[in-house]
């Protein structure tokens, strides 16, 4: 055994709200068919590879000296990929959106503070809250998982939030939300708006992003990851866009030199091949809105999607069923509200192989 294996947590000195938890994490089961955390199954082209190698090369002949601590160019790049006027002051850009979202919690949350978000949702937000000493409340959504421009205002009354936390798409019911709501949670709080739109590429046509309300709302902040769109989970780039004095305050928070430079050159990679990249999306919508056809049709409840996930609903043994997909090769994810499951939107074969193992699951328990 390897020293100090005698030793288990509860023996250490241990900050006391860490005592029994967990690590977080999806079962990561080598299994035919992955379609447990929205991940892209698109991996990079062969043109997209070839740019990838020549960057990290390039990236490589510098590694002995620290990379650009402000990202500069990558987030000029991000910022161009946004739009709406933005310049590279308005992004701010981490390891993923879980580290954007704890800078946002280590400047704005803290010891005495408070976050709001709606459940369901998703369920990094209450570490992110934990890992920075932020007090987690919630509010419920409505039945139908939507959130509505009342129940915005009557949580935000009720607890003060410091910061509110608001997620269109929402993870895990791909539920949108309008940007009224956004409006709402605005004038209601002093505090900052956090707007994940983690998803938000996946909209359904005519879905806003609340990017557009930016230019008059310096406490809005909209957080992106590039895990999704982009197919780059693996490259862990996410970031936000804001006004520059919420940029600065996660710059007084960040770790220096967070963001390594192969990171940063391979994200600009992913950046040049944007349009390639989002083509992909467009597959994964149509995909994603076959398959809420076919849920329904088999008599299942659905949560309407504008993600690339889909929640169902109306299991009496959730468990059976996420079960019976594993023994088939089908991994999904048994999340969200009891009886419901969520599954990622595929490749049209993977979406295939769902629709198959869940007919023969069903089969089997009647
Ligand atoms: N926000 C939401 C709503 C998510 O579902 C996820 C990933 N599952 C994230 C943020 C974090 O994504 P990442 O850290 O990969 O950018």
């Amino acid at each position: 055994t390897v020293p100090g294996a005698a030793v288990r947590l509860a023996d250490l000195p241990l900050r006391p709200e860490l005592r029994g938890e967990e690590p977080y994490g999806a079962p990561q089961l080598d299994v035919p068919h992955r379609l447990n955390v929205n991940e892209n199954p698109y991996p990079p082209s062969a043109a997209v590879l070839a740019d990838l190698a020549e960057a990290v090369t390039g990236a490589g002949a510098g590694l002995n000296r620290y990379p650009d601590r402000e990202a500069w160019a990558l987030r000029t790049d991000l910022a161009r990929y946004l739009g709406h006027d933005l310049g590279a002051e308005n992004v701010w850009a981490a390891n993923g959106s879980n580290e954007v979202m704890t800078h946002l919690l280590q400047a704005f949350g803290g010891p005495g503070r408070t976050v709001l978000s709606f459940t369901p949702t998703y369920s990094m937000y209450p570490e992110y809250a934990r890992n920075t000493y932020t007090r987690y409340v919630t509010s419920p959504r409505r039945d139908d998982f939507t959130l509505d421009v009342a129940t915005t205002e009557r949580a935000v009354a009720e607890h003060q939030p410091d910061v509110v936390l608001i997620t269109t798409p929402n993870n895990p019911t791909g539920t949108p939300t309008g940007l009224d709501v956004v409006r709402a949670a605005l004038a209601a709080t002093s505090g900052v708006v956090v707007v994940d739109e983690a998803y938000q590429e996946f909209a359904r046509t005519g879905t806003p992003s609340a990017l557009t309300l930016l230019a008059h709302h310096p406490r809005l902040v909209v957080s992106r990851t590039m895990s999704k769109a982009f197919a780059l989970a693996g490259g862990r780039l996410g970031y936000l866009a804001a006004a520059p004095a919420v940029v600065d305050a996660c710059r007084i928070v960040r770790l220096p030199y967070h963001l390594s430079a192969t990171s940063q050159a391979v994200a600009r990679v992913a950046l040049a091949h944007a349009d390639e990249l989002l083509s992909q999306v467009d597959a994964l919508r149509t995909e994603r809105d076959l398959l809420v056809d076919w849920l329904r049709a088999r008599g299942l409840a659905v949560a309407d999607s504008d993600a690339n996930f889909v929640l169902f609903g109306g299991l009496p043994d959730r468990r059976a069923v996420w079960e019976g997909l594993l023994a088939r090769g089908v991994l999904i994810r048994e999340t969200g509200p009891a009886g419901w499951l969520r599954v990622s939107a595929g490749t049209p074969l993977e979406m295939a192989a769902f629709r198959t193992a869940l007919s023969e699951v069903a089969e089997t328990q009647g």
